[in-house]
């Protein structure tokens, strides 16, 4: 496995044309992650890892300082899984002169982006894309795989770039369900716990067992709730006579940790 750092050595590398599968990463690597390795080994010839805590999708009071920079344990793992290239860039090489997203862009889209997860992180998207379009235009592959974890994330990510096959991968959970995340790491055991009953909440509104204000009451026991929303899974909007797909899609807050989830299925199954 290569270890590249430096943005011409990597562009460099890349130019020996082989189909690329491309798998972004902030680190604090844990099963979710790999999974994505796995799909992407599925999809090319070889496999890049960026490991890069992005400050630009942080607010100044968000967790950037204390976010779990685990590299040594990153790299490990990332060996065992057979990844033929890791790049860990350094910020100044991905932002020279500060370099900030024209957000003129999106005025007409800026409703997906300051909606759900955008609501209460109205930095966050525009940071996630900035973050995706330069590593893409450095790392130029062929497809690039996303967690459906972060749903919101990977459809602004979908209808956003070009150039560049994106892949959604299903989401990983613990035994108890809890979707795996680098930040679960924050949750002592009680609070494990607890996060758990997001997904089951979740999982009893797919099930037709829970009316859409009874499950944010239930999640108000154990949270403090930012949001819970059926939408049309293709849009992100109200469900219409045209979904096909449904999305129910959370955020809580439990002690201060930001967790978020989703179940999608299809609108035929919905009773
Ligand atoms: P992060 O390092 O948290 O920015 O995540 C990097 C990628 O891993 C993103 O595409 C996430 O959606 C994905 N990811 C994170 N957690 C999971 C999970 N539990 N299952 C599947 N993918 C995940």
């Amino acid at each position: 496995m290569e270890i590249i750092s430096n943005i011409s050595e990597m562009k460099q590398w890349r130019d020996k044309g082989e189909r690329i599968a491309f798998v972004p990463t902030m680190g604090g690597l844990h099963q979710g992650h790999l999974s994505l390795i796995d799909l992407a080994k599925k999809n090319a010839d070889k496999v890049v890892v960026s490991i890069f805590v992005n400050p630009t999708q942080f607010a100044e009071h968000e967790d950037f300082g204390t976010y779990p920079r685990t590299m040594d344990a990153d790299l490990v793992a990332l060996e065992v899984s057979q990844t033929d290239l890791v790049f860990t860039p350094n910020v100044y090489d991905i932002y020279p002169d500060n370099a900030v997203l024209n957000q003129d862009e999106f005025t007409q889209d800026k409703g997906l982006f300051e909606t759900l997860c955008g609501k209460t992180r109205p930095h966050f998207f525009y940071g996630v894309l900035q973050v995706v379009r330069r590593l893409f235009e450095i790392i130029h592959p062929d497809v690039a795989v996303f967690g459906q974890k972060d749903y919101q994330q990977l459809h602004i990510i979908k209808h956003f770039t070009s150039g560049v096959k994106i892949i959604g991968a299903p989401i990983v959970r613990e035994h108890d369900g809890l979707a795996m995340s680098t930040r679960n790491q924050y949750l002592n055991a009680d609070e494990h716990k607890i996060a758990s009953k997001l997904h089951k909440i979740l999982k009893q509104i797919e099930q037709g067992e829970l009316e859409l204000q009874s499950a944010r009451e239930r999640l108000q026991r154990y949270f403090e709730l930012d949001y819970l929303e059926l939408l049309d899974a293709n849009t992100l909007k109200k469900i219409t006579d045209n979904t096909s797909k449904i999305a129910i899609l959370s955020a809580v807050y439990l002690n201060k940790v930001r967790l978020i989830d989703n179940i999608i299925f299809s609108k035929d199954n919905y009773v």
